[in-house]
């Protein structure tokens, strides 16, 4: 999985690609599809949500040039497939999911790996987790159509972020850094991501 579809691809960061050789991605694969865990695509993890492919929860990591003093939100928990990617290389990892019945499995299986440093929440990841705030680096796994506002305010000076914008079917990754107090931003790939929504199923 590494050598063909992510270093081919130009993924070359040694921690991300450390951290995609040990996570057991098997594991954060439910059955049926537990046996298509190290291919190419996305795959269903209940709840009409996916993992990503690991190619772009790959190109994701290394976007966000994390350093291991980084502590890192993500929004998306899903199957705690990227949180362990992120706690491989980073320092702390808080990872919010809208799904309850998602964030109790990824927890479960986060905490019979062992990961001590991930820190899951049931809630709206819209308005990220501001009792952790600030962060040196955000990373969204679900599309809302604009970047949301907490989610700037609760980015450290010098921080990265890397978040699918967009609407069902055109988006585009983009990356933003807070330099200054002022966010840069700009698209790096066309992606398709699940939509972010709220509680009631509304997109954002
Ligand atoms: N990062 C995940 C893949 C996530 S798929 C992994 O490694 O497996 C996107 C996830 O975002 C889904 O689990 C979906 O339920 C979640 N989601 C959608 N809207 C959300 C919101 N407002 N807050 C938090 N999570 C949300």
């Amino acid at each position: 999985m590494v050598r063909e579809q992510i270093q081919r691809r130009g993924v070359s960061n040694p921690a991300v690609l450390e951290a995609m050789r040990i996570v057991p991605r098997h594991l954060f694969v439910p059955e049926p599809y537990t046996a298509d865990a190290y291919e190419d695509m996305p795959l269903p993890i209940g709840e009409g949500q996916t993992i990503s492919q690991p190619y772009i929860v790959a190109y994701m990591t290394e976007a966000l040039h994390l350093t291991s003093s980084d502590r890192v939100l993500e929004i998306g928990t899903g199957s705690g497939y990227q949180a362990a990617i992120l706690a491989e290389i980073c320092d702390s990892v808080y990872t919010v999911e809208l799904f309850a019945a998602l964030a109790e499995r990824a927890h479960q299986t986060l905490d019979s790996l062992g990961y001590k440093n991930v820190l899951v929440l049931h809630g709206d990841g819209y308005q990220g987790w501001p009792e952790h705030a600030p962060f040196n680096a955000i990373m969204v796994t679900c599309a809302p159509n604009d970047v949301p506002e907490p989610l700037k305010e609760q980015l450290a000076e010098g921080g990265r972020m890397i978040i699918p914008v967009g609407g069902r079917y055109i988006q585009y990754l983009y990356l933003l850094e807070k330099k200054n107090g002022k966010i840069l931003q700009h698209s790096v790939l066309p992606v398709r991501f699940v939509p972010m929504i709220d509680e009631k199923g509304r997109t954002y």
